[in-house]
């Protein structure tokens, strides 16, 4: 795998922009609930979302709801939960991805995460288990997740930055992706895709499968093409294609 390099700069009218929020739009902070957008990076969204007559979708962990509350007052399509809630243009009708996790699995993770002191959160589709405040947990956080996904094959494991979390299999950021490829006014445009976490990775390979590309932001190995180091140092960029 060759290492990404500093993206070059795009045309906003031919591409559509996939963009993560966690580490990609807000920076990481210590409790998901904190984290904020900056008014200057919700002024470049704004702009980008003009000049790519609108092809911009919001593809996060996080659920729609969530979105939507660190986006506002911008609304825009997005993906939550990994894929797993879907809200395509125009109609802006929630097409829903997977069905939620069964009560047994769910209940075991708010048990551990009870008896632990861990913040155990339920998304549509998704359990997500944050160790952020606990990071000696890592490691049993990831067993118990790992050991319900191997008992049952409707669902995997996600490891992300200090969070394990129960997903349902067939959805994930590259199947969002390829929803809103085939959707207007996204489709027929290069796809980039623009993350910091390893559930990024499905969105860059399938941005990339259909013509595009995937910025990594930060360090770490990635299949994307192309690097930024920071979310500050993706605005900078955001601002450099900017017209
Ligand atoms: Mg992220």
């Amino acid at each position: 795998m060759q290492d990404a390099t500093f993206p070059p700069v795009m045309t906003c009218r031919d591409h559509a922009f996939y963009l993560d929020l966690d580490g990609t739009l807000a920076e990481i902070v210590a409790r998901p609930a904190d984290a904020v957008v900056t008014a200057t990076m919700r002024d470049l969204i704004t702009r980008l979302v003009s000049q790519t007559n609108q092809s911009v979708a919001v593809v996060s962990g996080r659920s729609l709801k969530d979105i939507d509350r660190l986006m506002h007052p911008l609304l825009l399509p997005a993906a939550g939960s990994h894929g797993q809630e879907l809200r395509f243009p125009n109609s802006f009708t929630e097409a829903k991805g997977g069905n939620d996790i069964a009560a047994d699995a769910v209940t075991k993770i708010m048990e551990f995460a009870s008896l632990s002191g861990l913040l155990a959160e339920t998304k549509p589709g998704t359990v997500a288990l944050h160790y952020r405040s606990a990071p000696d947990l890592e490691a049993a956080s990831r067993n118990l997740i790992d050991g319900i996904a191997a008992r049952d094959d409707r669902y995997r494991a996600i490891h992300g930055k200090m969070v394990s979390e129960l997903a349902q299999r067939a959805f994930d950021k590259g199947t969002a992706i390829a929803g809103f490829a085939d959707t207007a006014p996204f489709r027929g445009k290069v796809p980039v895709m623009v993350g910091d976490d390893v559930t990024d990775e499905d969105g860059f390979h399938m941005a990339q499968k259909l013509g595009g590309h995937g910025i990594k932001i930060g360090p770490g190995p990635t299949a994307a093409r192309y690097r930024l180091n920071s979310v500050t140092g993706f605005a900078t960029w955001l601002e450099s294609i900017l017209g």
